[in-house]
C-alpha cells in the first residue's frame, strides 16, 4: 500500500507539475502526506488506527490532485479502488473512511457548483472555475458508481469475514474435537488411555501433597470377547456403552473413570481415608455388573473382574501401579472371575512364576509331560464304578505333578489349551479303547471341555476324528461343560452341542449351580447329566440342625422333574454320601471313594474294586 502511495504521488506530481507547473502542489503537499505515513509506518506496522490514517491521507492525497487537475482527472476516484482492493482483506473501517470522504466531497462539490458558491478567496480554487451542469452531472455518476463499487467491496468483505469467521470457529471447534478425541474413547465418550496419562500426574502431585493415598481400579468384563463374537461387535458396543453409562455414574470429584481399551476400564479413586473405605466401593461395583442386561434383544448376564493396587503402598511409581493392577484383576480371573483383587508383591511374584509356567509348556506337550488321570464316578445304589472324569495332569520333568489349576487358567488366557484339548480328546479315546480291550465296554469317561476351546477348535471334527480313529463306541465318551459355555455362546453353543450328542457323545452340565443358568437354558440344551459342584456338597454336614444343603436338595429336585441323571462331586464323607445317596443322587464323584489316579492304577481298581 505504501509503495502504490510513493508510486501514486510520484506518476501523478510528475505529470500534472509538467502539465501545470504546479510543482509546490504536487510535490509539497504528496510529500506532506506521505512522509508522516512513511515515517509512523515501522512504529504502527499493522496497527489498525494507523491503518485508518493512511486512508484519510490518502483521500486529502487525491483533494490536492482535484486542485492540480482542476477538476479535470478524478484521480481520489482511483486512489479509492485501490483503497478499496487494499482494505478488502483487511478490515471495513479504512474503506469505510475513504468511501465516506470521497462522497462528501462530490456532494460538496455539487452542492458548491450547483449554487455557485465561494468559500474562500484563493488563486486556485475547485470552486472557481464554472464549469456546469456537465460537471455536475459527471460527478454524480461518480457517486453512484462509487457507491455501487462500495456496496459490492462491502458485500465481498462480509463474505470474507463470515467466511473467515466460520473457517476459525471450525478451526477451533475441530481443534476442540480432535483434543476430545485424542483423548476421549469414541464409542463410549469416557476419557481415554492417553487422558489417564496426563490425569494420573496431577492425582499423584495431589496426593503427595497432601499426603493422601490413591487406589488404581482396574476392572475387565468377563467373557466380553465372547459375546463379542457370538452375538455381534454391535451388542458388544452397545454393552460397553451401557458399561461406561454404569461407570460414568459413579464420578465423583475424586474419581476418574477411563476406558483404557476393548472391555478394560481404569477408575482412579483418591481421597479416602482408610484402604477398608474401598471395599464397599469395590464390592459395589462388582454387584453393579450382575444384573441382566437387555441388549438389542439380548438378556445377558455380565460380571467383572477387579484388580487394585494403592498409591504409595504398591508403589510410587505409576507405571508400576498400572501394571500392579493389572496383575491383581488377573488373579481376580483366575479366582473364578466376578471378584477382585489387592494386588500384594506375593502375587508379584506368583505372577512373575506363571509367566515361566506359559513358556515352559510348550515343551512340556512336546516332551509328553501332560498325562491324563482319571477320577471314578460311582453308582450311588450299588457303588459300582460306572466310569471317570479325566483330569489332566502335568508330571513336570523336576518339579514333580502339576495340577490343573496352576496351568489350565494360564493355558487357556494363553490359548494353549486348543493344544491341550486336542490332546485330551486323542488321549481319552484311546484309553476308552485300551479299557474297552480289557472288558469293560460300558464304561463312560468324560473329559472336561474350555470355552476357548469351544469357541475356536473344530471340537466336533477332532470328536468325530478320534472316536473312528480308536474305534470307540461313542456312548463311552462324554464331554462336561460349564453354565458358562451355554451362557455366552447360546446360539452357536447350542448348535455344536447338537451336532456333538448326534455323534452319540453325552453331555454334562458342570459345576452346576455355580453360574447363572436358568431352567430355560437346562430345557433347551441336550443336556444329559447335571454334576453338582463341590461347593454345594461341602454344605451337607453332619449337623442336623443345619439345613444348607438345601441347595443340593433342589438341584436333585430339578434334575428328576428334567429327567436328567445327577452326579455329586467333591464327595468326601459317609455323611456327604449317605445324605445324597437317600437324597436320589445318582452317581458319587470324590475323595470318599478315589482321588485321581493315573490309567494303570484306574485298571488296577477297576479289576479289583475296594468298595
Ligand atoms: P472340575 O472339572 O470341577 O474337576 C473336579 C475337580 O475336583 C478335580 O480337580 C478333582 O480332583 C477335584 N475333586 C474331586 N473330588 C474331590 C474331593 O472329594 N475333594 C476335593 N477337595 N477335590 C475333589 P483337578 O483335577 O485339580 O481339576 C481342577 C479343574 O481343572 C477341573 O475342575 C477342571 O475345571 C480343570 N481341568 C482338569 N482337567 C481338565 C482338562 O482336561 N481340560 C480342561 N479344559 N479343564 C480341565
Ligand atoms: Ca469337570
Ligand atoms: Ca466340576
Amino acid at each position: 500500500m505504501l509503495g502504490l502511495l510513493l508510486l501514486q504521488w510520484f506518476i501523478a506530481t510528475f505529470i500534472t507539475s509538467i502539465q501545470y507547473n504546479t510543482y509546490f502542489y504536487g510535490f509539497f503537499g504528496g510529500a506532506l502526506i506521505v512522509l508522516p505515513i512513511l515515517i509512523l509506518y515501522p512504529f504502527f506496522k499493522g496497527d489498525k488506527y494507523y491503518r485508518y490514517f493512511i486512508s484519510i491521507a490518502m483521500m486529502l492525497f487525491s483533494v490536492i490532485y482535484i486542485q492540480q487537475y482542476l477538476g479535470r482527472i478524478e484521480m481520489h476516484f482511483h486512489v479509492f479502488i485501490a483503497m478499496a482492493i487494499l482494505t478488502l482483506y483487511k478490515d471495513i473501517f479504512p474503506l469505510l473512511i475513504a468511501a465516506m470522504t470521497t462522497l462528501l466531497h462530490h456532494l460538496i462539490f455539487n452542492y458548491l457548483q450547483l449554487y455557485e458558491v465561494s468559500l474562500f478567496d484563493m488563486p486556485v480554487m475547485i470552486f472557481n472555475y464554472g464549469c456546469g451542469f456537465d460537471i455536475v452531472l459527471l460527478h454524480a455518476v461518480f457517486v453512484i458508481s462509487e457507491l455501487a463499487v462500495l456496496g459490492y467491496i462491502i458485500r465481498l468483505q462480509r463474505e470474507h469475514h463470515v467466511n473467515l469467521n466460520i473457517t476459525q470457529n471450525q478451526i477451533h471447534e475441530l481443534n476442540q474435537e480432535l483434543e476430545h478425541t485424542s483423548l476421549h474413547d469414541s464409542l463410549t465418550g469416557l476419557p481415554n488411555r492417553l487422558f489417564l496419562r496426563q490425569q494420573i500426574k496431577i492425582i499423584k502431585d495431589n496426593a503427595i501433597q497432601n499426603n493422601e493415598k490413591f487406589a488404581i481400579i482396574f476392572l475387565d468384563l468377563d467373557h466380553f470377547k465372547n459375546i463379542n463374537d457370538t452375538l455381534g461387535h454391535d451388542v458388544g458396543d452397545a454393552l460397553l456403552k451401557r458399561v461406561a453409562t454404569i461407570l460414568s455414574e459413579r464420578i465423583t470429584k475424586n474419581t476418574l473413570v477411563t476406558r483404557i481399551g476393548g472391555d478394560e476400564f481404569i477408575i482412579t479413586l483418591s481421597g479416602f481415608a482408610s484402604v477398608d473405605n474401598l471395599l464397599p466401593i469395590i464390592t459395589g461395583l462388582l454387584q453393579e455388573f450382575r444384573k441382566e442386561f437387555f441388549i438389542k434383544g439380548y438378556s445377558l448376564r455380565l460380571s467383572a473382574s477387579i484388580g487394585v493396587s494403592i498409591y504409595p503402598d504398591d508403589s510410587t511409581s505409576v507405571r508400576e501401579l498400572m501394571k500392579y493392577a493389572d496383575i491383581a484383576m488377573y488373579k481376580a480371573k483366575t479366582d473364578g472371575r466376578d471378584n477382585f483383587s489387592f494386588f500384594t508383591q506375593t502375587l508379584n511374584k506368583k505372577i512373575h512364576n506363571e509367566v515361566d509356567i506359559i513358556n515352559d509348556m510348550q515343551r512340556a506337550f512336546y516332551d509328553n509331560e501332560f498325562k491324563l488321570y482319571y477320577q471314578p464316578k460311582v453308582d450311588a445304589r450299588t457303588k459300582k464304578i460306572i466310569g471317570a472324569e479325566a483330569l489332566l495332569r502335568w508330571q513336570h520333568h523336576n518339579k514333580g505333578l502339576i495340577g490343573p489349576n496352576i496351568f489350565i487358567p494360564l493355558a487357556e488366557s494363553t490359548g494353549f489349551i486348543l493344544n491341550l484339548g486336542s490332546f485330551v480328546i486323542q488321549e481319552s479315546t484311546q484309553a476308552i479303547k485300551r479299557l474297552s480291550d480289557l472288558g469293560f465296554h460300558d464304561l463312560i469317561i468324560s473329559i472336561n471341555v474350555s470355552a476357548r476351546q469351544f469357541q475356536h477348535s473344530d471340537l466336533y471334527k477332532d470328536l468325530q476324528n478320534e472316536i473312528i480313529k480308536s474305534a470307540i463306541n461313542p456312548k463311552q465318551l462324554a464331554i462336561e461343560i460349564t453354565e458358562g459355555i451355554m451362557i455366552s455362546y447360546v446360539e452357536s453353543a447350542l448348535s455344536l452341542l447338537q451336532e456333538v450328542k448326534k455323534l452319540g457323545v453325552s453331555l454334562y452340565l458342570d459345576d452346576f449351580g455355580t453360574g447363572y443358568s436358568s431352567l430355560s437354558y437346562l430345557k433347551k440344551f441336550p443336556i444329559d447329566t447335571l454334576k453338582i459342584d463341590k461347593s454345594f456338597v461341602d454344605d451337607i454336614s453332619d449337623d442336623s440342625t443345619k439345613n444348607e444343603s438345601l441347595l443340593v436338595n433342589t438341584i436333585l429336585e430339578m434334575g428328576k422333574s428334567l429327567k436328567l441323571s445327577v452326579i455329586a462331586e467333591g464327595v468326601e464323607n459317609v455323611h456327604q454320601f449317605n445324605y445324597l445317596k437317600d437324597k436320589g443322587c445318582d452317581i458319587i464323584q470324590g475323595y470318599y471313594f478315589a482321588k485321581p489316579m493315573c490309567e494303570e492304577e484306574f485298571i488296577k481298581l477297576l479289576q479289583n474294586p475296594s468298595f
